[in-house]
């Protein structure tokens, strides 16, 4: 099965997709998860996007469908995958339309993630992730037990840089106007299912649903 999560920065979205891999075994490829593991390493693809991630900015469509086109053929996502984050251009859903003809695939949902703005910009710059194993916590809704301190493996927890105000008003101007047009696209393809975000587990729940009831 593969799946698309798409919504704002902060709607949930890679919460409900670990809760989804857990629950039927398709990897999540999170191209946010990605590009942060190739700034901490330093790597080449690392230095090239630090800035434009920092700054709030999309990174150029071409070395997001290498990545995707890397990920997507090895061997975990032979039964599908969950996208979150991906993709986030028009652009960038014609290649994966043009991979997914070459490879014989097609997506089976794209869920988007139902939020208003205000909730939104509350969300991300509460949200605080743990260096360690990626878990997310929000000091006002869901904080750790220990400060600073992931209830789970007792890692540290940080503020991603781009969470920081400035940068999160410029990610939801970006979505606003490079993601958002994806909403109508996958729409116009009869694939795309609203679901309501305010909680997670609602959305989640939803979703599950929907994919045990099967099309
Ligand atoms: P995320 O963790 O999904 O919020 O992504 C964090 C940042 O990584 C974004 O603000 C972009 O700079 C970059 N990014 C992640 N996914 C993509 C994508 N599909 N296309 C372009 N840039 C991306």
């Amino acid at each position: 099965m593969k799946i698309i999560l798409l919504g704002a920065p902060g709607s949930g979205k890679g919460t409900v997709a670990k809760r989804i891999e857990n629950r039927i075994d398709i990897p999540i490829i999170s191209t946010g998860v990605i590009l942060r593991d190739a700034i901490d390493n330093q790597s080449e693809l690392g230095m090239k996007v630090k800035s434009i991630m920092s700054k709030g900015e999309l990174v150029p469509d071409h070395l997001i469908m290498e990545i995707i086109k890397e990920r997507v053929i090895r061997v975990d996502c032979k039964n599908g995958y969950i996208m979150d984050g991906f993709p986030r251009t028009i652009q960038q859903a014609y290649s994966l339309e043009t991979l997914n003809a070459e490879l014989n695939a097609k997506i089976d949902y794209v869920f988007y993630f139902v939020i208003s703005f205000s909730e939104i910009i509350q969300r991300l710059s509460g949200r605080r992730v743990c260096k360690k194993c990626g878990f997310n916590y929000n000091l006002s809704f869901n904080p750790p037990k220990k400060e600073n301190t992931c209830d789970i493996c007792q890692g540290k927890l940080i503020q991603r840089e781009d969470d920081k105000e400035i940068t999160v008003k410029k990610r939801l101007q970006v979505y606003n106007e490079q993601t958002m047009p994806l909403k109508k696209y996958y729409e116009q393809k009869n694939i795309l299912i609203p679901v309501e975000a305010h909680s997670s587990e609602n959305a989640f729940n939803s979703i599950m649903e929907i994919i045990k009831k099967g099309k």
